[in-house]
């Protein structure tokens, strides 16, 4: 493990003995995500290709046998929060807790402990190093190291894909939040040097190699700092135009709708609905594409054609989907300009980051001039890092 990752076990381990007054049972861990390509696909029953990145949510666990889930977090310090499980259900249980709590639920906690003879229980401390709100996904790293946890010491018997639909649940129905599986199956799938190819409407995932050192890249990643919110923004009013276009195409879900169907298509909706549907399909399209590039080696023998499918989506979510802020269209350009291969905005939109695909030797500078751009433009200065594809949830001691 790296030195830094063990680092955050250690705190992690010690944050729970301080907050509790006795050992930990074990730690686990699991990473945020960004998204390759595929944005507002999943949900459309489309397909999608994040990357696990670097950067974990950590837990300390131990079995309790009161019925009750306690949860404390460095990141939200505060008293710790116990609540009986027997009281969690759909939007029952306010603010972060939720999320953990949520996931103990979606897994049937509360009810195995009744089965077992004996009530359930679990003590959890959350330490994470995945910012909060930034569209790297740090509510998947939390679910699901939660979830991975749960299922090692309560001997649960879930595949990684069932603890990735219980997340999902916990997200959907506990918290309420109307998002799809990618943040998920990209948390618990994720591979060293590879990114995770997801079908949405089998929810099979699949690791597609993206071997970035080897073909001389680097993904540098620009944080606008602008903050999205799911519930509230324009993620539900997305959704809404999906579900309806889907209707009135006659539809299962747009992931049905192919190119050679727009012409038909724009016949029959309003301007702005078709611009959505166009997005969602051309889109699926470009994952498609991707896929197909990484999997013929097209990293390192034609970086161009995945650079050309990264710039393509962002434009599309500008001025298809219109889920782009001008801060995040000026980091994409920026970086174009500066000499990236590509670059799109990733996550649910409305604020959050930039992914630019850029030769090593240029990330620096493709860096620099974002920061650049954004001070002339009098933007929050704009927080760069690099990612890249690294391994998904485990237990780490
Ligand atoms: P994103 O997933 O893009 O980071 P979300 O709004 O989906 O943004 O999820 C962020 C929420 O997840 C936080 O507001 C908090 O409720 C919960 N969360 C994430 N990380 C932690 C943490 N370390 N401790 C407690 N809650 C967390
Ligand atoms: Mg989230």
């Amino acid at each position: 493990m790296p030195a830094h990752l063990d680092a955050l076990a250690e705190a992690t381990d010690r944050g729970f003995h301080d907050a509790f007054g006795r050992d930990c049972a074990g730690v686990w861990s699991a990473p945020g995500r960004v998204n390759l390509i595929g944005e507002h696909t999943d949900y459309n029953e489309g397909f999608v290709l994040p990357f696990a990145i670097g950067a974990r949510t950590s837990i300390a666990a131990r079995r309790r046998d009161d019925g009750v889930i306690a949860l404390a977090s460095a990141q939200f310090p505060g008293k710790i929060r116990t609540i009986p499980l027997a009281k969690v259900g759909p939007r029952a249980v306010p603010g972060w807790a939720a999320y953990p709590a949520g996931v103990a639920w979606a897994l049937g906690l509360a009810g195995r402990g009744a089965a077992a003879a004996g009530a359930s229980g679990v003590s959890l401390y959350i330490n994470s190093v995945v910012p909060t709100g930034s569209g790297l996904s740090s509510s998947a790293a939390l679910e699901c190291a939660v979830a991975l946890a749960l299922h090692d010491l309560h001997g649960l018997q879930a595949t990684r894909a069932e603890l990735a639909l219980a997340c999902q649940r916990a997200e959907n129905e506990v918290v309420g939040a109307p998002t799809g599986i990618m943040d998920q199956f990209a948390s618990l799938f994720g591979e060293h040097g590879s990114a995770v190819f997801i079908d949405c409407r089998t929810v099979h995932g699949e690791n597609v190699p993206l071997a970035l050192e080897a073909a001389g890249l680097e993904v540098v990643l620009a944080d606008t700092r602008e903050q999205h919110a799911h519930a509230a923004g324009g993620y539900v009013d997305r959704r809404a135009s999906c579900d309806r276009a889907a209707r009135i195409l006659g539809v299962r879900a747009l992931r049905d709708v192919g190119v050679g169907d727009l012409e038909k298509a724009s016949d029959v909706l309003d301007a702005e609905t078709f611009r959505r549907v166009r997005h969602v399909v051309t889109e699926n399209e470009r994952v498609l594409a991707a896929v197909a590039s990484l999997r013929a080696g097209g990293l390192e023998s034609d970086p161009a054609v995945l650079g050309a499918l990264l710039t393509a989506s962002h434009a599309s979510m500008r001025d298809d989907f219109e889920i782009t802020t001008p801060a995040l269209d000026l980091a994409a350009a920026t970086a174009v300009e500066a000499g990236a291969v590509g670059a799109r905005m990733t996550g649910g939109g409305f604020g959050g980051a930039v992914i630019a695909l850029v030769a090593r030797e240029r990330a620096a500078e493709v860096a620099a001039s974002i920061t650049a751009a954004f001070a002339r433009a009098g933007f929050t200065a704009p927080r760069l890092s690099t990612v890249a594809p690294s391994d998904g949830a485990r237990r780490d001691r």
